[in-house]
């Protein structure tokens, strides 16, 4: 069914995947797909109606029982066999996203690498025998045993945004399916064709029919999907925005929900910092998916002591950054996922001008950026504490940067926020670090690495950055309920 694809004339995609069959929809929505490197149209993606909607829900509910039922060490052979035909079929994967979201060829290979290790270290742990037996519980009272156990939540709405379509994909389905779930899946509108590749893939695999079942559509789609009464569980990443409307549709029904949304994350550049490392950090932290990541560390602290010196590298380093179509050589940045986005990123820019911002340099676009959603690295400095451009995410290549004398307004600056999902922190000083890990408010803090991110390491963050954790057994555990039983012992 994917063949058609990468082909240069128009396509249409189906509105809905159930049970193993492609549906089309009579009504006339339809979200037009373009090449984010040179704007032209590649292809539809058909919106769902309510009737696929709930057909795709029903998929999933008739096929929970069984697929509840199978053995752990057969899913466990299902998902590694999903790893490896992702591996199997990376170039396909790669070109589409390089296609639809401009992505330059390393990160597009990233994501077919997080995606692929994420089902594999999945199919692990369904092998692992601690994450599926019951445990045994000490009680003070002799003549009762106690045991806690989990089973599959039941039908999960999963819903992607188009940063990261194969990887907050793969984040979602892969435990959902270990912990025995079925599901609907909803990716972005804007760049689903990555995620028909991978149900392609996962049929091809030999999952049972209506146990991954997808609706396309944009947030209208989304939000019957979150109002349908047999799901069970929602997990969604995207604006803290539209997470709100999830939460509020989930508590109707009681859903459980996990919410990954956005940030305003911090770097921290310490006095002793190794200046060309904090550069590559703040670069990659700051620009890399074009800004478009809910992890941009895109306030950038650094100490007086080296903030002349980490000013000027920093300024060469954005510079040189290659701003092109992924095909081209060295590109290190891709265009924006679309010309809305790229509007959205100026406008707010232009906002945080307009309100006294300043800014203090920025790279430029290389020649062959032509039509495409292209936007170049801009670097604020000192902006206002209620600049926009400082308390909202911008979601785009755009960064700031304050200046601090002590540790103590490091981290007062850093946690001038309600988000909280990550930090980065560079320093020689161990003690500094310990101090930093503990007093940042952020889900995962990074010191002196890259945004390294593992399957076995838990994402989420705190205040408005969501609900929750995603990877890690805890993201297995968030697709089950906690039970106990209580056994008279005589
Ligand atoms: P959204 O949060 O609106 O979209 C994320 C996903 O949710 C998409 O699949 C979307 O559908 C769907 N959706 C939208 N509304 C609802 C709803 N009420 N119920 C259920 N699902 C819904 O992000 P956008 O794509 O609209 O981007 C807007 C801004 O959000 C960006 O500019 C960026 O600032 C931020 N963002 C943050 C992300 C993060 O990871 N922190 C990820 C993406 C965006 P569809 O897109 O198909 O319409």
């Amino acid at each position: 069914m994917t063949t058609h694809l990468t082909e240069s004339t128009l396509f249409t995609l189906p509105s809905a995947t159930i049970s193993g069959q492609t549906h089309h929809s009579s009504t006339t929505t339809k979200t037009p797909l373009h090449n984010a490197s040179t704007g032209a149209q590649i292809g539809w993606q058909e919106h769902a109606n309510s009737d696929q909607i709930d057909a795709a829900v029903r998929a999933a509910h008739t096929a929970l029982p069984a697929w509840r039922a199978t053995a752990p060490t057969t899913r466990a052979k299902l998902l590694k066999k999903i790893a490896e035909l992702i591996e199997a079929d990376r170039e396909r994967l790669t070109a589409m996203q390089m296609q639809v979201s401009g992505k330059p060829p390393f990160e597009a290979n990233l994501d077919v690498s997080d995606a692929a290790a994420t089902f594999d270290y999945y199919a692990n742990l369904c092998t692992e025998a601690t994450t599926f037996a019951p445990e045994q519980i000490k009680l003070p009272d002799d003549t009762v045993t106690g045991e806690r156990y989990y089973e599959a939540v039941g039908v999960a709405a999963l819903i992607v945004p188009w940063n990261f379509p194969m990887v907050t994909t793969a984040w979602k389905i892969a435990p959902a399916l270990a912990a025995g779930c079925t599901v609907v899946l909803k990716p972005s509108e804007f760049t689903s064709p990555v995620e028909h590749m991978l149900a392609g893939i996962m049929a091809e695999a030999g999952l049972p029919d209506g146990v991954v079942n997808l609706v396309n559509g944009g947030g209208e789609v989304g939000a019957q999907l979150t109002a349908h009464p047999l799901i069970d569980k929602i997990s969604f990443t995207g604006s803290t925005a539209s997470g709100k409307k999830v939460m509020q549709a989930a508590a109707q029904d009681m859903k459980r929900v996990t919410l990954e949304l956005g940030g305003k994350s911090a770097l921290i550049v310490r006095a002793d910092a190794d200046i060309d490392r904090a550069v590559t950090l703040a670069v990659g932290g700051a620009f890399a998916n074009a800004g478009q990541m809910c992890s941009a560390t895109a306030r950038i602290l650094v100490h007086d002591d080296v903030y002349r010196k980490f000013m000027a590298a920093f300024e060469t380093a954005v510079r040189a950054v290659v701003v092109a179509p992924p095909a081209g050589d060295d590109v290190a940045m891709g265009p924006l996922v679309s010309a809305a986005q790229r509007d959205r990123v100026q406008t707010l820019l232009a906002q945080g001008v307009e309100a006294g911002a300043s800014v203090a340099f920025s790279g430029r676009l290389d020649a062959a950026c032509g039509e495409g959603f292209f936007m170049a690295p801009v670097v604020v400095a000192e902006p206002a504490a209620d600049n926009v451009l400082w308390t909202e995410e911008v979601f785009g290549p755009v960064a700031c940067v304050k200046s601090f004398r002590t540790d103590e307004e490091a981290i007062a600056l850093a946690n001038d926020t309600r988000y909280g999902l990550v930090a980065t922190v560079v320093t020689a000083d161990p003690d500094a670090a310990r101090r930093f890990k503990t007093q940042l408010r952020a889900g995962l803090v990074w010191i002196n690495t890259p945004q390294l991110i593992f399957p076995q390491v838990c994402w989420g963050g705190l205040g408005l950055s969501g609900i929750g954790r995603e990877l890690g057994l805890a993201g297995l555990r968030s697709y089950q309920e906690l039970r106990h039983a209580i056994t008279d012992a005589s």
